[in-house]
């Protein structure tokens, strides 16, 4: 089936389009979209894309950086606002991919992909529509509740610098080095006062359908010392209230067994 590619100047007129089509889908870089079409989805015949600059600006602000959703990853790597983000953006495929991948198209990448959204999603981002005012949404609820976005377009994602950069902390798992897919993503964000976390937030991929928060770790974590006897019951819950997903990768056991591995890794900065 063919596909039709609309292109417009601006974001309104993009959104305005994206309503008014039957079967049309936003087209961010196209990584999974063009190869979605090439494999014969057929769920839409129309791709609407917007060469608005607005899309592509990274811009600090008071309450963060705020990154239009059709920067691509190559292009935060390249940033010096976003130097924090550069683990998360480099782990995004391989720089063919990386030069097209966008933001916006990373929120919407369901499971094993979506590795930059995991990052964001731990630093607590807040996710702009186009043609919605106001504040827009926390990232948590957005990706509670992704389905009921699609058919909007994201315009920016307003990203909160960590405070200490040593406090964001990232990981991507995987079988294939340095461009296979995520076995295990995990980022987290523990911000210290006098010594002990306060507000942990952490954060999984490829755990389930889309990057969710480990709760249980984070209760576990807040509060207290980073020291061996915390990192170790951190370690022992990372799976807790969370059901793994099993696909062609690994299975919902394997990602069990290995999560609270990779944690400890992570929390005591043993970088294997
Ligand atoms: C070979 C290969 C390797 C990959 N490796 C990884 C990886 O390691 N990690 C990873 O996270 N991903 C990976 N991906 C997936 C993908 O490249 C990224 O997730 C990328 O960020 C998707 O962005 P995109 O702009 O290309 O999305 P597109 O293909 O343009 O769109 C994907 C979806 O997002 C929607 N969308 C895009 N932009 C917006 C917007 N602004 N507002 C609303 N909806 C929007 C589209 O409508 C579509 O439903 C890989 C893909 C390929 C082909």
């Amino acid at each position: 089936m063919p596909v039709r590619v609309e292109t417009f100047d601006s974001l309104d007129a993009a959104a305005s389009a994206l309503r008014s089509t039957r079967s049309a889908r936003f087209f961010g870089g196209g990584t999974l979209l063009m190869r979605a079409a090439n494999h014969g989805d057929q769920s839409f015949d129309t791709l609407i894309r917007a060469r608005d600059p607005s899309f592509r600006h990274i811009r600090s602000e008071s309450e963060g950086v705020s990154i239009g959703a059709g920067v691509t990853m190559k292009e935060i790597i390249a940033h010096r606002d976003l130097s924090f983000l550069i683990p998360a953006a480099q782990a995004v495929g391989g720089p063919a991919v990386r030069n097209m991948a966008t933001v916006g198209g990373n929120l919407y990448a369901n499971s094993p992909y979506g590795d930059l959204a995991v990052a964001l999603l731990v630093l607590g981002a807040r996710i702009e529509f186009v043609g919605q005012g106001g504040r827009g949404v926390e990232i948590e609820e957005f990706m509670r509740d992704r389905d009921r976005h699609q058919g909007s377009i994201v315009r920016a994602v307003v990203v909160p610098r960590p405070r200490d950069p040593s406090s964001f902390r990232f990981v991507k798992v995987s079988r294939v080095k340095p461009k296979g897919i995520s076995l295990l993503t995990i980022a987290t964000y523990l911000p210290q006062s006098g010594g002990r976390i306060r507000g942990a937030r952490v954060a999984y991929g490829a755990m389930g359908p889309r990057p969710l928060r480990a709760t249980a770790v984070e209760r576990l974590l807040d509060g207290q010392y980073l020291d061996s006897a915390t990192i170790e019951r951190a370690a022992a819950a990372a799976c807790d209230g969370i059901e793994p997903r099993t696909d062609s990768l690994a299975s919902s056991w394997y990602r069990r067994e290995v999560v609270g591995i990779h944690l400890k890794r992570l929390l005591t900065g043993d970088r294997r």
